[in-house]
């Protein structure tokens, strides 16, 4: 059972106040951290226990520079068997649908029976790349999984769906699952792991290695130009309380108890 899972590294944006950069169109970085994607925690993890559990390998693959070796070394050090970064400045400025086009070009030439990816990424949020790349490779996919299992050729899927339903669904293999997160606990990775993890083969290849024309990734190849971005004004009906715990804790009761929530 090969599995490829991919990675990103993403701003670590869940606890940090984000300003808007000069040019409009993204955040500033500046001083923010990076992190492996959240929900690619997941699906590293899912991938690891998959091949644990049945045999074969797991190949994680990220599209990114030198620093996002980060988040291909973490996964080999939970147990990921080779890395593959796809890099070139060509790909730099890439949509969501270049980054697709730039996996499915680069796991043509790799063997594998299931590929996973996250739900979604934890910066952007498009949640474009799973099912984009899956109908670029001509594979069955499902978003949203919640469980995950594999027998006979047949991956079987838990996964959300619209109104708090869950469905569970088979798909033949090859297929691509997207991961929501909660699917599983992500294995700890210690710093000492990582570095053992450095003598993992990790590889890297450009537009030429893999066969794409470089206009048809980057900002050549962009189907959906940011054209702004921009904090939401407050909404109106939103009120900060003001106070130390025992005033705040004190209004707010009283707010339910007006609007008849207590
Ligand atoms: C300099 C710059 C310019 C950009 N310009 C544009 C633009 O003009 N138009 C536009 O639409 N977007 C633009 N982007 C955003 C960028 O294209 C998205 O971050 C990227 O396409 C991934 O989309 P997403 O985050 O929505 O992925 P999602 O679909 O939300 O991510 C889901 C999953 O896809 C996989 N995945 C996503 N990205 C990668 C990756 N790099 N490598 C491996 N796996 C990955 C991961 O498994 C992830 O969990 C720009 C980004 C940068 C840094």
């Amino acid at each position: 059972m090969d599995i490829i899972v991919c990675v990103k590294r993403v701003p670590d944006v869940a606890e940090a106040e984000v300003d808007i950069d000069s040019s409009g169109r993204g955040i500033q970085l500046g001083t923010l951290g990076y992190v492996i994607n959240e929900w690619d925690n997941f699906a590293v993890e899912a991938a690891v226990s998959l091949v644990e559990e049945h045999g074969g390998k797991v190949t994680a693959i990220t599209v990114g520079g030198e620093d996002d070796e980060d988040v291909l070394r973490r996964a080999l050090a939970m147990g990921a068997d080779e890395a593959l970064c796809l890099t070139d400045p060509a790909f730099d400025g890439s949509d969501s649908f270049g980054i697709a086009n730039i996996l499915s070009k680069a796991i043509a030439d790799i063997p594998y029976d299931l590929v996973l990816t996250g739900a979604v990424s934890g910066d952007v949020g498009g949640g474009r790349v799973g099912p984009m790349l899956a109908a670029m490779a001509g594979i069955p996919h499902v978003c949203l999984a919640t469980e995950l299992s594999v027998d006979a050729g047949t991956a079987r899927v838990r996964h959300e769906v619209e109104g708090g339903l869950e469905r569970v669904v088979e798909l033949d293999l090859p297929a691509l699952v997207t991961v929501q997160t909660g699917m599983n606990e992500p294995r700890y990775v210690s710093v000492l792991g990582i570095r053992k993890a450095r003598r993992k083969p990790l590889t890297a290849a450009g537009a030429a290695e893999i066969g794409i024309a470089p206009d048809s990734v980057g900002p050549a190849g962009t189907r959906v130009t940011v054209e702004e971005m921009f904090l939401p004004p407050k909404g109106e009906a939103a009120e900060i309380l003001q106070g130390d715990d025992e005033d705040t804790v004190a209004a707010l009761v009283e707010r339910l108890r007006q609007q008849g929530g207590v």
